[in-house]
């Protein structure tokens, strides 16, 4: 084992990324879709953690036709793992990015006119097109031209030869709450705007606008492309939003008992010394902490262990948590215990352990820090 392949080396806390599952959810993802829309699987920030290249190869062999990232770095990962399939760049660039673009093979979101001129400009010195999405903001008011002033900006672009205008999109502010009314606008608006432009002579060759909740809640909007994460990895977006049947979660979080501390009654755990022993208590410690990712929380939450839950006492630390095991007298040093995921009947979602870290589902998934090797199951 050479000493650089620092994800070889062995450790008691992990996260098993299931490929067979997120198969799976990408056949069922395309199965919902109508035939003629393209799913575009959304790989920023490392596949939301699962680990960008092995993902994307699972999602390109099982309905995905396209991907995206936000980021150079993200791009090239995917370009340097041989990986073919268009990539959409998502956000505003700089000027000294755009010389990546092209030699990625990037089809960049294109928001600012002075970067369609630069992008114009760079494309004709090479003697090639540039393939563009237009970004179009419709109420996000994140990137994107304003749906306002397409009578404006409209022209100007489509007097921009050597620009491809090979998409156009938007985005929700808000699409897995229960009320669509701001989506249902955003909708109109980006339609409206796409119609305009079209006057003007510029004919985005496909339209999309759905992420996760947009592809549970709105059908009308599908269009020719949905941009989907989250939910491919059998996560929702939010409590609310509907619900795809036989979604499996991806992700499993483990860790193995490394310690277990016997103690007396009036004994406590931890830093502050916030919990306390009411009985003769077995401490068990598993190795993982905020540092990994793990919510920072106190005296609350649980760890699944031989099948049950064990509750946490005291405070989560930077590199370890500890676990009750008092009412487990069986369990030993070396057991296996599953933070997120499925243990035999048992389950602790990416959605309860977002509640108890006061987030989203997608900050819960994302922070999981690298720190934790990921372990790849099935194919
Ligand atoms: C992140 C992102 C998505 C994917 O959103 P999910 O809810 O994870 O499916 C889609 N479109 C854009 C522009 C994004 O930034």
């Amino acid at each position: 084992m050479g000493l650089n392949s620092t994800h070889a080396l062995p450790r008691s806390a992990w996260i098993e990324v299931d490929l067979t599952a997120l198969r799976h959810n990408f056949v069922s993802i395309r199965a919902h879709l109508p035939v003629l829309t393209e799913l575009l699987y959304v790989v920023k920030d490392d596949a939301y953690g699962l680990g960008a290249v092995a993902a994307a190869r699972v999602a390109l062999s099982s309905g995905a036709s396209r991907l995206a990232v936000f980021t150079l770095e993200e791009a090239l990962t995917l370009r340097n793992a041989g990986i073919t399939a268009p990539i959409l760049l998502f956000g505003e660039r700089l000027e000294e990015e755009l010389p990546w673009v092209l030699s990625l093979d990037l089809e960049p979101c294109l928001g600012r006119l002075e970067i369609a001129r630069a992008f114009n400009e760079l494309a004709r010195s090479q003697g090639r097109l540039i393939s563009v999405h237009l970004k179009i903001n419709t109420g996000m008011n994140r990137f994107g031209f304003s749906w306002r002033t397409v009578t404006e900006w409209g022209p100007q672009l489509a007097a921009f030869s050597e620009l491809d205008f090979a998409g156009a999109m938007t985005h929700f502010a808000q699409s897995d709450e229960l009320d669509k009314t701001v989506a249902r606008m955003q909708i109109h608006r980006f339609q409206s705007c796409i119609n305009q432009l079209c006057q003007n002579g510029l004919t985005p060759r496909c339209l999309h606008q759905c992420n996760s909740g947009g592809v549970l809640d709105l059908p009308e909007a599908y269009l020719d492309i949905v941009r989907v994460g989250l939910l491919a990895h059998g996560v929702y977006p939010s409590l609310v939003c509907g619900r795809l049947p036989d979604l499996r979660p991806v992700m499993t979080v483990k860790a193995r008992v490394v310690a277990i501390q016997t103690l007396v009654s009036g004994d406590t755990v931890g830093y502050g010394m916030r919990w306390r022993a009411e009985r003769p208590s077995r401490i068990g410690v598993l190795p993982l902490g905020y540092g990994d990712g793990f919510p920072r929380i106190r005296n609350e939450g649980h760890a699944l262990i031989q099948g049950t839950r064990a509750p946490l006492v005291g405070g989560v630390t930077m590199d370890a948590l500890m676990i009750d095991l008092t009412d487990l007298p069986s369990a030993e040093a070396g057991e296996e215990a599953v933070l997120m995921g499925r243990q035999g009947a048992e389950e602790i979602t990416a959605q309860d352990l977002s509640l108890l870290k006061q987030t989203v589902t997608y900050d819960l998934l994302t922070g999981w820090r690298r720190r934790l090797p990921r372990v790849y199951l099935g194919s």
